[in-house]
């Protein structure tokens, strides 16, 4: 009994022993171990769930940041822009600025090379000539260049000038006739000078004798002759020229001495002189071949704005001649013509500066 009643009591017998090894555990009822595994799975669950919320944060926050570099970086590509187009505004007003002071000071000196007035202000007694000796006023567009070529013609009129009117009409084409005044007194030329006039073109001023030395004897001398031109051209033709060219050109053997005073007072009286940038070179002794004439009349091609230095004269029928060739190769480059008024800019010779 006492030998069952120690077996009864403990768990050392094989048969109970085994069965309490091998019965499982009771539904319900958890073990210590399977708790704290439970527990450490669960722990880590909401660990790796707040991991990923946190890291799911931290994306969103990156791409805000992002999206706001982003932003940030394309409002500074924009403001650049912006300023870039500021700065290239300002460097273009910049530029005229600089250009109309440059201009600016161009007329300053201009006023002060070609001034009239006496250092102590005492005005030319020769302003006082001819006060009705003024050009008419001139409305119209300014030309100033995009290929545009002004053929003028000197000395007229001649027995050549209805040859030449008649290939400017075929052509289309407007042109300036410097006429001279002993050249233009004869009925057969003063029918010229009124075809020139009402067949469009321009008629300009050449002085009245083409003697150098009596048109720059003096600015008195000039004027005289000038206004005598003046008076005849309106006389004949009912229109008063507004330009006019030197005989030899602005800058001669025989006028240094008075062509500045010339010029200030002529431009006082609002008339427009032209010198030329390409020539004919058709005034020699012996006539020039028209291919050669022509050839050196288009050797202003390439400039903005030609002015074309022919003669009217009744020795140059060489150069009426190459007339056609010219108009044509001038044409053949993209320019169109034009008479000679105010409103075309100054085509004159570079003068040395005053000491
Ligand atoms: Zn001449």
């Amino acid at each position: 009994m006492d030998h069952m009643a120690e077996h009864n009591t403990g768990l050392d017998r094989p048969a109970e022993l085994e069965k309490a090894v091998n019965a499982a555990p009771p539904r319900g009822v958890p073990r210590p171990l399977f708790v704290a595994v439970t527990a450490l799975a669960v722990a880590l669950a909401l660990a790796c769930g707040l991991l990923a919320f946190s890291f799911a944060c931290q994306r969103h926050g990156y791409a805000v940041q992002l999206g706001m570099v982003l932003d940030t970086q394309s409002a500074a590509q924009e403001r650049s822009d912006r300023l870039e187009r500021e700065l290239n505004r300002t460097k273009g007003e910049l530029a005229q600025r600089e250009t109309e002071l440059a201009q600016a000071q161009g007329t300053i000196d201009v006023l002060k090379e070609y001034s009239i007035a006496a250092p102590d202000g005492a005005v030319p007694e020769y302003t006082q000539l001819y006060p009705d000796f003024c050009a008419p006023a001139w409305e119209g567009e300014a030309v100033t260049g995009g290929k545009v070529c002004c053929l003028t013609f000197d000395d007229g009129p001649s027995a050549n000038t209805d040859r030449v009117l008649e290939i400017l009409d075929r052509y289309g084409v407007k042109a300036t006739f410097f006429v001279v005044g002993s050249s233009s007194t004869s009925a057969a030329s003063q029918e010229r000078m009124k075809k020139i006039v009402a067949a469009g073109h321009a008629i300009g001023m050449h002085s009245w004798s083409h003697d150098y030395k009596k048109v720059y004897a003096s600015v008195d001398a000039f004027l005289e002759e000038f206004n005598s031109l003046y008076q005849w051209i309106y006389q004949v033709t009912g229109v008063y020229p507004s330009v006019y060219r030197f005989p030899g050109g602005s800058l001669n053997g025989y006028d240094r001495g008075v062509y500045q005073e010339i010029i200030a007072e002529m431009t006082r009286r609002g008339f427009a002189y032209y010198d030329w940038n390409a020539s004919a070179q058709d005034a020699t002794v012996r006539p020039r071949p028209a291919w050669e004439i022509a050839a050196d009349c288009l050797r202003g091609v390439g400039r903005e704005l030609v002015v074309v230095l022919c003669h009217d004269s009744a020795a140059r029928s060489t150069t009426v001649d190459a007339l056609p060739a010219v108009i044509q190769g001038y044409q053949n480059a993209g320019y169109t013509f034009s008479a000679l008024h105010p409103g075309v800019e100054q085509v004159t010779f570079g003068y040395p500066k005053i000491k």
